[in-house]
């Protein structure tokens, strides 16, 4: 669990090209460089750790690209002491960001190993998650519901109902929605039952799996 001036000028350069494709939230820049991404996988992969590219980590599954995980992040327009779900903890990166800005997180991962593994490590590095939970993200987590935003960070063929149910009235829902290739989805409950929709281009995520039990 080292941390050295050699990484924190990687985090210095990484933030900057994530702000050159066009990311303007200084506190999610900020986060970027604060956070040190080596930590979050495996140590011989230590030099990918701060390319803006997705990388494999434990499960099968995949650690996002700082790029999207700051585009989903600046999309949720978070104020500190928001209450955030996020759904697919997986290495715990983009929750690390989340409670970096301020908010208060709830995070769901179905994988049981990843669950444990992200949860010791997260708590090892000094962050306090409000909630990590191991069950299925579909359903969202209605014992905290309403949330002020919720996050997900793996590509879903449709959007679940729950999710917007679980939404506060201005409250956002930030998904990838789609099969092979996914469109970033923003939607905003601006009234009880009235839901506003906007695309943001086209991304690539992990599938989020429907409950296998
Ligand atoms: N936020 C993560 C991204 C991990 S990839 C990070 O920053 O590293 C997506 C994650 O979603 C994987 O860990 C995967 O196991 C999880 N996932 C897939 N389907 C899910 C579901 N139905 N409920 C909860 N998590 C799910």
């Amino acid at each position: 669990m080292r941390d050295t001036t050699r990484h924190q000028g990687k985090r210095r350069l990484l933030a900057k090209t994530v702000e050159e494709k066009g990311i303007t939230d200084e506190r999610v820049l900020d986060a970027i460089k604060k956070i040190p991404r080596h930590l979050f996988m495996d140590s011989s992969f230590e030099d990918h750790a701060y390319q803006d590219k997705a990388f494999p980590i434990a499960a099968d599954q995949t650690i996002s690209q700082p790029y999207t995980v700051a585009f989903q992040t600046e999309l949720l327009e978070i104020k500190k002491g928001d209450l955030i779900l996020e759904i697919g903890t997986g290495s715990g990166y983009q929750t690390a960001v989340l409670c970096e800005m301020g908010a208060k997180v709830y995070s769901i991962e179905r994988q049981h190993e990843l669950f444990k593994l992200t949860r010791k490590f997260l708590t090892k590095l000094g962050y306090r998650p409000k909630r990590l939970t191991f069950g299925d993200g579909y359903k969202g987590m209605p014992d905290y519901a309403p949330f002020d935003g919720i996050i997900v960070t793996a590509g879903a063929p449709f959007i679940p109902k729950p999710l917007l149910a679980q939404l506060k009235v201005g409250g956002k829902l930030v998904i990838p929605v789609g099969k092979q290739h996914q469109v970033m989805t923003r939607i905003v409950r601006t009234a009880p039952t009235k839901f506003e929709k906007m695309e943001y281009g086209e991304f690539r995520f992990v599938p989020l799996l429907e409950d296998k039990n």
